[in-house]
């Protein structure tokens, strides 16, 4: 069997459905496991209605529901989708009246949400049914239990392959196209949780490691895994083949074609994953496999791909009690760990240690307990810059290269050599993109070879 993700805008509006109709018609003999995103910004719209006033918030779920509503009558779904949406519509407006604007209960946000997903697979099944394939919807949440932390739930990996079989297996086997939700599951006690933001590739590969699946595609609006973001970088390349670790290490330095937890499910399998455009399917991809290694090649360039993650905030702490001390590092992250706060970039010196988080975690809490360990300050607003490549560590004058192209840029943090195919910097967050498209310049411009 195989598992199909559908993002965004795989699913937006009539169009798009159709085609996605006409590829899984196309791979039904491959026994496919769709999972959907959300209508591409039904999750911001979602969002929206909670902190909005009153008046705004009805209008606004108003025009969510037109919009889901004419897509159904374009489709010509038949009534049971259209009972559910507005099943779903009412309890959604029920739950919201009794509620202040201005107040945001994390709860709440993640059972609203997570109708977006909820929506766009009734509408793709009944899409499939009316064209002869034979659908049916699944809801995800009995099948992926996670933890009960809000917005950013942690899937229950081990029970996962046990429920997956038990209600996937069946269908499969009687020849049906299960339609799923990606990005949300429940706790044991049926509270509905969500994956994280884009947390629809991970559903994706988390269902086809328990399935077993021969390959996850992830199906998007680009030609696959560039090497750079071509929102930001138009020249940028598509990459025809890649590793788990190189996917994975771009899409931690915000590479947001996949989420960063996409590949951790398929790494241990070895199963392929492959990256396609759902408005030009007969283009190849990116496929991510195990174990690829390219060697650095004569000529080519050895650089495979940049990417840049906003929304960081550096940490400087200062504490002359390291010097000569041990088990500093230890203790340092024991306060990290207990408030659950993932570093990514990391510098350390004699007296200072500088590292990078994620600008919307519990900082405030986080400097409070650091204190204790020395003088904390904090940098706001940083980007952080990933270069990936082919063994960086040991091609000489890489590093020279690099930092020559971004002289103008002021660069506050660099990680170097803790990964052979990764050198991290940071850079203030208004100046990250120039610096991706100068290092793209650099690596892949006119006389280089992509490798
Ligand atoms: P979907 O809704 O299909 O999940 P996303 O918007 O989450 O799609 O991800 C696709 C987008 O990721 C692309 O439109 C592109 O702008 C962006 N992106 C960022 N970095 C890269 C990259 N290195 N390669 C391809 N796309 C990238
Ligand atoms: N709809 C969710 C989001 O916008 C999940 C996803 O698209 O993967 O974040
Ligand atoms: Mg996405």
């Amino acid at each position: 069997m195989i598992v199909c993700k559908f993002g965004g805008t795989s699913v937006g509006d009539a169009a798009a459905i159709q085609r996605l109709v006409e590829i899984v018609n196309a791979r039904q003999g491959e026994r496919p496991v769709l999972v959907l995103s959300a209508l591409s910004r039904v999750t911001n719209g979602l969002l929206a209605l909670v902190p909005a006033h009153p008046t705004e918030r009805k209008a606004q779920l108003t025009m969510l529901m037109a919009r889901h509503e004419d897509l159904a009558s374009t489709l010509t779904a038949p009534g049971e989708a259209l009972e559910a949406l507005r099943a779903d519509a009412a309890a959604i407006a029920e739950r919201l009246a009794g509620w202040a604007d201005g107040s945001v209960d994390a709860e709440l946000q993640d059972w609203l949400v997570a109708h977006g997903e909820l929506w766009s697979t009734r509408l793709v099944t009944a899409a499939l049914e009316r064209a002869g394939v034979p659908a049916t919807w699944v809801d995800i949440r009995p099948v992926m239990r996670t933890g009960g932390q809000c917005s950013r739930a942690v899937p229950d990996q081990a029970g996962l392959p046990g429920r997956a079989q038990a209600v996937f297996g069946p269908l499969l086997d009687e020849g049906r196209v299960p339609v799923t939700q990606g990005f949300i599951g429940s706790t044991v006690d049926g509270r509905t949780t969500t994956l994280g933001r884009g947390g629809s590739d991970y559903t994706a590969t988390l269902l086809g490691a328990a399935l077993e699946a021969e390959r996850v595609e992830i199906w998007t609006d680009v030609d696959g895994i560039m090497t750079a973001d071509p929102r930001i970088v138009p020249e940028a390349r598509v990459l025809r083949t890649t590793s788990h670790l190189e996917a994975a290490e771009l899409s931690a330095f915000g590479a947001k074609v996949l989420h960063p937890a996409t590949q951790a499910p398929l790494l241990e399998r070895g199963i392929t994953c492959v990256v396609l455009n759902s408005f030009a399917p007969d283009r190849p991809g990116t496929t991510i496999v195990s174990g690829f290694r390219p060697e650095p090649v004569m000529g080519c360039s050895p650089v495979r791909a940049v990417s840049w993650k906003p929304g960081v905030t550096v940490l400087n702490i200062r504490s002359p009690r390291m010097l000569g001390a041990s088990g500093f590092l230890y203790r340092l992250f024991g306060v990290f760990h207990e408030h659950g706060v993932a570093v990514d970039v990391l510098a350390s010196s004699e007296v200072n240690v500088s590292l990078t988080v994620d600008a919307d975690g519990p900082l405030e809490a986080l400097c409070r307990d650091l204190e204790s360990l020395g003088e904390v300050t904090l940098y706001p607003n940083r980007a952080i810059i990933a270069v990936v490549g082919v063994d960086l560590r040991g091609t000489r004058g890489l590093a020279g290269r690099l930092f020559q192209a971004v002289r103008e840029i002021n660069i506050e943090v660099i990680s170097q050599g803790a990964s052979e195919i990764n050198v991290t910097f940071v850079v203030k967050a208004e100046e990250g993109a120039e610096a991706v498209r100068r290092l793209h310049r650099e690596f892949f411009g006119p006389g280089e070879v992509a490798a």
